[in-house]
């Protein structure tokens, strides 16, 4: 294909070892799956000590939304092999932020074949887990250099290269680094994002925000960090002064 045939439009732009590439649009297609058609989506949890890891998957592609505790990388991969998901097929993963119970494990479900996704609002975050991290959490270091680093305006394209009818966006409220995955069926996998009607810390502006925007996205079920999935809460309205 000749440079400048496709239209803007059609050409994403992604981060690949910490240097800017554009595609054209159908490359986008070739992006770890041979077979552009979007198929049904389904989603299994294969979390562990409380918090959810969510395998979203269409037909053999998968991604891991939030690898889980450092350490821990054993008992995600026993089940994942006790629910038939061959972790070869776990090619993605995205942690919806980097506190230690959602993204820890990441590196150790790298060293099995999974591309990590990281949105460019959560970088910062990837060198501050590690500084929390103990010698006894078994954390083992997430690289950086070899991570898929989009922008939420890029998602849709990338992930539809990967077979997923949706995009992530920015959901700052629990943390500034959270992300929620939005499929367009209408299931948003949301991480810690605080209910409007639980702020406590959180600055309840920053979290009302993120929740509309969700509500922008015609999101109807929710599927929590921690916790089973619900349907999208109705927005809390501020008391009458
Ligand atoms: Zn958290």
């Amino acid at each position: 294909m000749e440079a400048g045939q496709e239209s803007h439009e059609n050409r994403f732009a992604i981060r690949v070892g910490g240097a800017l590439r554009t595609f054209p649009g159908a490359t986008a297609f070739k992006w770890g799956l041979a077979m552009p058609d979007l198929r049904p989506i389904t989603v299994v949890n294969v979390g562990y000590r409380s918090t959810n890891s969510w395998v979203v998957s269409a037909g053999t592609s998968r991604l891991l939304v939030d690898p889980g505790w450092a350490g821990w990388a054993g008992t995600l991969l026993a089940t994942l092999d006790r629910k038939g998901i061959p972790v070869a097929e776990v090619r993605h993963g995205l942690a919806t932020h980097y506190h230690p119970d959602h993204a820890s494990a990441a590196q150790d479900l790298k060293r099995r074949g999974m591309r990590l996704i990281v949105v460019e609002e959560q970088l910062d975050a990837i060198p501050r887990l590690a500084r929390w991290m103990e010698p006894a959490d078994r954390y083992t270091t997430i690289e950086t250099h070899d991570n898929i680093v989009l922008s939420c305006a890029d998602s849709r394209a990338f992930l539809a290269g990967i077979g997923f009818a949706g995009e992530i966006v920015h959901t700052p409220g629990h943390s500034d680094d959270s992300v929620t995955l939005v499929l367009d069926d209408g299931r948003a996998f949301t991480g810690d994002l605080t209910p409007e009607a639980m702020v406590g810390g959180e600055d309840p502006a920053v979290v009302a925000r993120s929740w509309q925007r969700l509500r922008d996205l015609k999101v109807t079920s929710i599927y929590p960090g921690h916790g089973p999935p619900r349907a999208m809460p109705t927005a809390v309205r501020a008391a009458p002064e």
